[in-house]
């Protein structure tokens, strides 16, 4: 990109694109992505990947994924392939192979006996309590550690040992030579290396001695020709130690840190380690059940990429932070699916219509449009029987003023269909409401009747030629709009009781009795609806999840 040709998309974009038109950088710009495979990838990471792999295509450049796997005890393989589904599920290509920090072990640890060569590295034996207590406070300064002065020679030996286990866990740390009186506390003399005695998913059991992610982050940049490192905004005062890092050992190159503001949703959290607890502790069916802010749970609600990215450009990347309203984000999912979904009929909680000027025998096909604005979408077909469903909640006995929809006495228009008109109302012994006989007006396909009005349009399918189906009805998870904000309380406490409801005995039109797996369905009146593959598969008969509803009702009683 030159900097005249395009418009940034964000600050980022545009320092960039300024140092190419004023010659600071050149070559290509090489950005990656940079997850710890210590849980599944949620709708922050979205926004990460969207920026690094959106910048390196806006300056034709290249963006790597790599795993930060230097906690081998939290991390595991299935991560890993999770992470990696969801990043082409969004849509991108990383450049070249999978990365993994530990591919730079061997590297990362010459780089550490290089340091201790120049003298910028000791082997420190202060119990984790006695180093807090030597690293002083935000007001006053840290005291040197009595193994500071440590000859390089010993140093170089301790550290082999080290390596070769013969210390216990946590016997023993490498420390950089910094500056104990720093008034940025990463400064004084941080941990480099600690040991640890854990099975690596990577390396196996070849090391018992881990880099901290300070030491490993630059290193791991630098080997991958890494031009823009960029990171959420706590890593800001972590800038001077990736700086120091780099400048003290013989690095392939200087990367730069650039940060920005982590995401923040309302109504829900982007903690992998808190989302962790609701997997574990049963609140919620996996990591990709359909209420987690996942990407694997968004996918397996109907969220599409398309709406997703949408949605990471909508909120834009900025240093300021706040945090987002999740109307934006259902606001992204609905427009996309207002374009692409196709249209069909679900009827929630189905109310038996029998026409009786209907022959019993008949039946005829009707020829809807998939989307009523896009005809290149094509047609379907659905059948009109004598026995018929609406929606309980489209009739009424009594009807409001303004009622729109079924009474007694009234006509309606069934969508697609032809006018009726309620008759008589049947009820069982215990008085409820279990059919309703009407005459449909045969005159009235695609005209309006003569003589007299119908009260609105409803949905409904056909007693013979619908399949049944179990629909979950999904909410947002948290009914606090900070559920994690107040110290005081548990962030579980904030779990919304009607997150799930799920209706047995719904009807769809028969063509969904094998539903698209690509795209969700807006069920017309009801909301957007996407087949739940694993839930099919356990039911068989279709199950379909609640993606969106068509408007934004929350806190309005729908
Ligand atoms: P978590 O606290 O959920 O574990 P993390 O930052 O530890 O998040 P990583 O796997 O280390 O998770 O993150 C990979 C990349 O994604 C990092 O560059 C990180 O800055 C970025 N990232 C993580 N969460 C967010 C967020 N909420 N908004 C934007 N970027 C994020
Ligand atoms: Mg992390």
């Amino acid at each position: 990109m030159s900097a005249e040709s395009k418009k940034a998309h964000n600050f980022i974009e545009s320092l960039i694109g300024d140092a190419i038109a004023e010659g600071r950088h050149s070559g290509q710009v090489v950005t990656r992505f940079p997850p710890e495979p210590n849980g599944y990838l949620h709708i922050g990471h979205a926004k990460s990947i969207c920026l690094n792999f959106g910048i390196a295509e806006t300056f034709d450049g290249v963006c790597t994924l790599r795993f930060d796997d230097t906690n081998p005890e939290k991390e595991s393989q299935e991560y890993i392939d999770a992470i990696k589904q969801d990043v082409h599920w969004l849509g991108y290509e990383w450049a070249g192979e999978v990365r993994y920090a530990s591919d730079y072990f061997d590297a990362i640890y010459d780089f550490a006996v290089e340091l201790i060569e120049k003298g910028k590295a000791y082997v420190c034996a202060l119990t984790a309590d006695q180093m807090a207590e030597y690293r002083g406070t935000l007001k006053e300064p840290g005291q040197n550690s009595p193994y500071r002065d440590r000859p390089v020679e010993e140093n170089l030996q301790m550290f082999r040992d080290m390596r070769d286990g013969k210390y216990q866990n946590g016997e023993l740390v490498l420390r950089a030579k910094i500056d104990m009186a720093s008034p940025n506390i990463n400064l004084r003399d941080p941990i480099l290396y600690r040991i640890r005695y854990a099975d690596h998913h990577q390396t196996g059991d070849k090391w018992c001695i881990y880099p901290m992610y300070d030491f490993t982050h630059p290193i791991s940049d630098a080997m991958e020709g890494i031009t823009h490192s960029l990171c959420t905004l706590e890593f800001e005062d972590h800038r001077p130690l990736y700086d120091w890092v780099l400048e003290n050992i013989t690095a392939p190159c200087q990367p730069r840190q650039i940060e920005f503001a982590r995401l923040n949703l309302n109504y829900t959290i982007t903690s992998k380690r808190k989302l962790r607890r609701l997997v574990d502790e049963g609140f919620v069916d996996g990591w990709n059940d359909p209420r987690m802010p996942t990407i694997s749970g968004m996918r397996r609600r109907g969220y599409t990429p398309e709406s997703l990215r949408t949605f990471c450009d909508m909120i834009g990347v900025n240093k300021a932070g706040g945090t987002v309203d999740m109307g934006m984000l259902e606001f992204a999912i609905r427009e996309d699916l207002n374009i692409r979904a196709p249209r069909a009929m679900c009827v929630m909680r189905p109310l038996k219509v029998t026409l009786t000027n209907y022959p019993e025998n008949q039946t005829e096909t009707l020829v809807l449009p998939v989307h009523p604005q896009n005809p290149d979408m094509g047609e379907r077909e659905v059948i009109w029987s004598q026995t018929l469903f609406i929606d309980r909640e489209d009739f009424s006995e009594e009807p409001p003023r303004k009622w729109k929809r079924l009474a007694p006495d009234q006509a309606v228009r069934l969508r697609g269909g032809y006018v009726m008109t309620c008759r008589e109302v049947i009820r069982d012994q215990n008085g409820e409401v279990v059919e309703l006989k009407c005459e449909y007006d045969a005159n009235t396909l695609g005209v309006n009747p003569e003589g007299y009005k119908p009260n609105g349009v409803v949905h409904w399918v056909s007693a013979t030629d619908s399949v049944e189906t179990d629909i979950n009805q999904y909410d947002r998870l948290f009914n606090q709009e900070s559920p994690d904000g107040d110290k005081e309380t548990d962030f579980v406490d904030s779990i919304n009781p009607d997150s799930l409801v799920v209706l047995h005995g719904a009807r769809v039109e028969k063509s969904l009795a094998n539903p698209r797996t690509d795209l969700p369905y807006q069920f017309e009146r009801e909301g957007y609806f996407f087949c739940d593959q694993e839930l099919t598969a356990k039911a068989g008969r279709p199950v379909f999840n609640r993606t969106v509803t068509l408007r934004d009702s929350w806190g309005k009683g729908k």
